[in-house]
């Protein structure tokens, strides 16, 4: 095997030399290719050898790695050494089964094969012509997820990165929706433009803020509507709200709601929401970047209620439908308004089926599209609709037995309801005072952490510091959430 950089252009018989240009051999990628997929394999057999919290400081990879990139190629024998020994101990570990941070997320292993085959193929979907399978795979499979969703048959669905981008494009859709003309005047320096006015709970994710920032709607015009004991939006201040908004000649543009919240899973109730953004014609957004996925489990399908109200939504399949990341589903109900708000289409992308067809570019910002339908398509056709809901079902299992443990257990508290497979939850032995009990919570946290067995985040409820432990992980089972409760337990000095 040759090895040495800068050599002439290779022969089909050097497998891992590298030419002066075009590409490595076909044979390289079959040797490395071979190699990295039985990598991959034992990575997934044995995740649990890796700590899941990376314990590197920061600033270690950085010093690990040359200042410059390397003027001549290097064998990709060495390249796969260095991510070994280099980016590995800095890698925290999604695919670990005791990740039970943020919200757990897990690439299964179909989703894993068309993340390879996508990046083989390096399609781009902006145009139909410029990739007509991906395309319209990208129309059936949102139609498939909408249906085992139980949503309306006349929406419409692009794939977007990430919930932050499909709730930005929300907003741009509800703008449109106003007839303002924004697409074409913009905001500033207008004098007929009232205040626009965004609602969500206190308790909605921080992307709704960040895209009414993007969209030039301004930070302070995000009304955060105080929540119930539940942490569910109330609708009566929603509706007071805007009310005071009118009377102060602002225009209440959207409101979004959210089918589990980040911090706790709480459930916004959507359909007294969509009453009120139907009566005051207000355009009604859902995020359910999380808790969306939860449809597909008949017994919770209830959750959604409301949702096909909206005029848009979004599920993140990878969030809790096991799509490696990213792939963020934005569903509208009025394609034609989706259209009118992105659509813009220069000489260069004129094609025959202009018009005709669906074009993706012309329902989002960008241009180009990763072929991220095809790990959706083979995650559903590989599980199946019972197969997703067999795991989410097992999840939401899980979480519910942690509760009872936590609630058996003399001193701790499960502090938020858990309709899904979160768990918020502290430990506040007698005797502490908040400032106290805050301060122990985040010692237990950072001590079971710290083992690298498990790993835990927070979230902040009402000025107590919570506990949060998700469940989402394809590869988690009962033990590894044993292990878990058994580790808080010792962290709070509870002999097991
Ligand atoms: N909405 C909710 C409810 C979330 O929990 C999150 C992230 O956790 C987001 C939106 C943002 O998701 P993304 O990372 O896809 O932008």
């Amino acid at each position: 095997m040759n090895t040495q950089p800068g050599n002439p252009p290779e022969s089909r018989n050097q497998p891992t030399a590298v030419g002066a240009t075009g590409d490595l051999s076909v044979d390289t990628f079959r040797e490395h290719g071979h190699e990295l997929i039985e990598w991959i394999a034992s990575y997934l057999e044995n995740p649990t050898t890796y700590p899941v919290l990376s314990q590197a400081r920061p600033s270690d990879t950085i010093a690990a790695l040359p200042k410059s990139a390397p003027a001549v190629g290097e064998p990709m024998a060495q390249i796969l050494a260095d991510f070994e020994r280099v980016i590995m101990p800095g890698i925290t570990h999604w695919n670990h089964p005791s990740f039970f941070a943020y919200f757990a997320i897990s690439a299964s292993i179909p989703g894993i094969l068309g993340e390879l085959l996508a990046a083989a193929l390096d399609t781009n979907a902006m145009l139909w012509k410029s990739s007509p399978s991906a395309t319209e795979l990208e129309v059936v499979v949102l139609d498939w997820l909408r249906q085992a969703l139980g949503l309306p048959s006349t929406w419409f669905g692009v794939i977007n990165d990430t919930a932050s981008i499909s709730t930005m494009l929300a907003l741009v859709a509800a703008r449109e929706a106003a007839n303002i003309d924004v697409r074409e005047k913009g905001l500033s320096g207008r004098d007929d433009v009232p205040v626009l006015r965004v609602y969500c709970s206190e308790h909605a994710h921080s992307s709704v803020d960040k895209g009414a920032i993007t969209v030039g709607f301004g930070h302070q015009n995000v009304v955060h509507i105080p929540t119930d004991d539940y942490f569910r939006m109330r609708p009566d201040a929603l509706a007071q709200a805007i009310a005071e908004d009118r009377k102060r000649g602002f225009k209440p543009i959207a409101v979004v709601a959210t089918i589990g919240t980040t911090s706790t899973t709480s459930i916004d109730p959507v359909p007294a929401i969509a009453d009120i953004c139907e009566r005051e014609g207000v355009w009604l957004h859902v995020d359910g970047a999380y808790g969306g996925s939860a449809g597909i489990v008949p017994e919770l399908r209830h959750y959604l209620d409301g949702a096909e109200r909206a005029d848009s939504m979004v599920v993140n399949p990878h969030k809790w439908l096991f799509t490696p990341v990213d792939c963020s589903v934005f569903w509208v109900k009025d394609r034609a308004l989706l259209k009118r708000a992105f659509s813009l289409v220069p000489e260069y992308l004129v094609t025959a089926q202009t018009g005709e067809v669906v074009d993706l570019m012309d329902y989002g910002v960008q241009l180009g599209r990763r072929f991220r339908s095809l790990k959706l398509w083979m995650v559903m056709r590989s599980f199946g609709t019972d197969g997703l809901a067999a795991r989410i079902r097992e999840h939401v299992r899980l979480a519910q037995e942690f509760a009872k443990w936590v609630e058996a257990e003399p001193g701790w508290e499960v502090m938020a309801p858990h309709p899904f497979s979160l768990v918020c939850f502290r430990y506040a032995p007698k005797g502490l005072d908040e400032v106290q009990t805050n301060a122990l919570n985040q010692k237990i946290m950072d001590s079971v952490n710290a083992t690298g067995e498990i790993f835990l985040s927070h979230t902040k409820l009402r000025g107590k510091f919570v506990l949060r432990l998700a469940i989402g992980n394809i590869r988690t089972d009962e033990t590894h959430v044993r292990r878990a409760w058994e580790l808080l337990r010792e962290a709070a000095g509870h002999s097991s």
